[in-house]
């Protein structure tokens, strides 16, 4: 799950992190009010969207008083940047800047631990410089028992940054990997973290992601979703206790397991076929869950033909057959539908569905080679 700038901001905040002061604006006349607020001095209207890269696309711009603020927020709201609407902006004093650095703490897969990123090339693109200049970034590998130990802090900012700037740069690293830590994410970000020709330090941006498996214990952020972070399907699949991502593919997909559904995803394109999307409908059979997860995929023109691909073991194979077929009753559905049901009371569960159009496979393997060459016009 991604927040917004102003919501990282303030968990940063919670750990010390230097964050400029700042609220929230949902119409250019408060826009107005909270630059008059901060001091009547410059500000940065800052565009609240879950993606990054808003500076490039207009989405943060200068305002040289409450005057300019009114007028900057009346252009950025409304705006559409990389397909989402502005709706609020963020007013924040305006900071002078002599120098940029950019400071990251991700899940590195590889190394098994989180690692700190950190460079002196901050503000812009990180995966840019990743790509072209990757002695500019300092990375330092995190033991996750131990944490970000403070000599381990020093060492990268004294790579990048001397003196003062550098002890404090230090010291927000630490912070940084707070933050981190308590609130489950798999990536905290300062892009720019700024120096300021005074010498002063501060993270003018701020992103965090989170890991979803971690949201039942962070109720507080969890409550933080913006439903705009993901298409509409997969915000009324959460809502019904499914996990879906769409995908681009004609085969809709109806499993149940993650890992079950993943390796259903790679049989389909083993065979030469693509997967519509990713579904576990969890160990339930209930045909609510079915009817809801079927009018999901559905909804999707692109797909032309389903594949349930279920492995009965608590769960009963002849009850998830009674809840296919009540769904399928309840659902108006025109695409072929296969359907390879294994496991306890398969048989059962064949013997219902002989009675239906659904078309019953014995294997994984036919069940995805019929669906494909169902969803490609062909015959079953
Ligand atoms: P992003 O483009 O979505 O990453 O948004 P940022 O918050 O990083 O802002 C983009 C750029 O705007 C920064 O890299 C800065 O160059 C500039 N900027 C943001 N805040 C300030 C500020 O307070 N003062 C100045 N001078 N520039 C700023
Ligand atoms: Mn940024």
């Amino acid at each position: 799950m991604k927040i917004h700038e102003y919501q990282a901001k303030e968990l940063f905040r919670r750990e010390g992190i230097p964050v400029p002061e700042g609220r929230v604006a949902e119409t250019p006349a408060e826009a107005r009010q909270i630059a008059e607020d901060l001091g009547g001095g410059p500000v940065v209207v800052k565009s609240q969207v879950l993606v990054g890269g808003r500076g490039k696309a207009g989405g943060v711009k200068l305002a040289d008083g409450p005057d300019e603020a009114r007028e900057t927020a009346e252009a950025i709201l409304g705006m559409k940047i990389k397909g989402l609407t502005v709706t609020r902006v963020l007013v924040t004093p305006a900071k002078d800047i002599a120098r940029e650095f950019y400071l990251g703490i991700v899940q590195d897969r590889s190394r098994q631990r989180p690692v700190l990123m950190t460079s002196a090339a901050g503000g812009v693109d990180i995966e840019e410089v990743a790509r072209t200049a990757p002695d500019q970034i300092v990375t330092t590998p995190i033991d996750p028992v131990l944490g970000l130990r403070p000599f381990q802090a020093r060492q990268a900012a004294f790579h990048v940054a001397e003196g003062r700037t550098a002890a404090q740069m230090a010291r927000i690293m630490v912070q940084l990997w707070n933050a981190y830590r308590r609130v489950d994410a798999n990536l905290a970000e300062i892009n720019p973290l700024i120096e300021t020709p005074g010498g002063e330090v501060w993270a003018i941006d701020a992103k965090i992601n989170f890991d979803d498996n971690g949201l039942a214990r962070q109720p507080e952020i969890a409550g933080w979703r913006d439903p705009a972070e993901s298409p509409p399907e997969e915000n009324e699949a959460r809502a019904a206790g499914l996990s879906f991502v769409k995908l681009a593919g004609n085969v809709g997909c109806l499993v149940n397991g993650a890992g079950l559904a993943m390796a259903t995803m790679d049989l389909i394109q083993h065979f030469g076929g693509r997967p519509a999307n990713f579904l576990d409908i969890g160990g339930s059979s209930s045909p609510d869950k079915v009817v809801t997860a079927l009018d999901i995929i559905t909804r999707d023109a692109n797909v032309k033909a389903i594949l349930f691909n279920i492995f009965g073991g608590i769960t009963r194979c002849d009850d998830v057959a009674r809840g296919i077929i009540e769904a399928r009753r309840r659902a108006d559905i025109a695409v072929p539908i296969v359907v390879r049901l294994v496991g306890t009371n398969e048989e059962e569960a064949r013997d219902l569905l002989a009675e239906t159009d659904l078309v019953p496979a014995a294997t994984m393997d036919e069940a995805v080679q019929t669906a494909i060459r169902l969803a490609e016009g062909g015959a079953a």
